[in-house]
């Protein structure tokens, strides 16, 4: 496999293991608007999508939403990402061995922007990426909308085409896809199948990523 010309990184579930803190206080909020469920519903329920693109889901089950809920919840998860964000096994290790090789590397994720710049700081990357951090908040859609990747290849100054993207959910999966780029599926929430039936390389473990890149 030849070498990528920039590696397009997903947040949550890629570098940072946040899905079961996020859905723990996910579902705490419904249940206590009325939506009784425990985190691995809500893993189930929302796993790769934007808070905005949740709101019509949970509004269908507990009627209308507070105006600012969306930001209130977000700041929520901020202020946990800011205090401790959980790492994805040697991530940051074959993260480091893409920046070592030359390759640029950009980050984007359905996540709010304070909420990412909280779990970039704390997991010791903001440096890594810079100004190539990108959130849904940056862009016209969300993934799985391929507008964040499309984003994030520009900042790195390649073609989408000449792009490798490391997800481990459908919409992301599909957002890396609809972009034109490789995408290769961390089967760690979602089943490789799964992955791989939406167009992702699925690999098991993060030890294996540089050379799943021909570095
Ligand atoms: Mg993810």
């Amino acid at each position: 496999m030849s070498r990528p010309a920039a590696v397009l990184f997903d947040c949550d579930g890629v570098l940072a293991d946040t899905e079961m803190l996020v859905n723990t206080l996910v579902s705490e909020q419904l249940t206590a608007l009325g939506w009784p469920m425990s985190a691995a519903e809500s893993r189930e329920t929302f796993l790769g999508m934007a808070l905005p693109d949740m709101v019509p889901r949970i509004e269908a089950r507990v009627g209308q939403l507070p105006p600012d809920w969306v930001e209130e919840i977000s700041t929520l998860i901020a202020h946990e990402m800011n205090r401790r964000t959980p790492p994805i096994p040697g991530a940051a290790n074959a993260l480091r061995a893409v920046v070592a090789a030359g390759v640029p590397v950009a980050v984007a994720s359905n996540s709010g922007r304070a909420e990412l710049m909280a779990k970039m700081r704390s997991l010791g990357l903001a440096a890594v990426f810079a100004d190539r951090v990108f959130s849904f908040e940056d862009v016209d859609r969300p993934k799985p909308w391929p507008d964040i990747y499309l984003a994030a290849a520009a900042a790195c100054h390649v073609a989408p085409q000449d792009c490798v993207v490391i997800e481990d959910s459908v919409p992301g999966v599909r957002a890396g896809r609809a972009a034109g780029c490789r995408v290769l599926g961390f089967a760690h929430e979602t089943p490789a199948g799964v992955l791989s039936a939406h167009g992702a390389e699925p690999f098991a473990s993060m030890a294996e990523l540089p050379a799943l890149l021909g570095l």
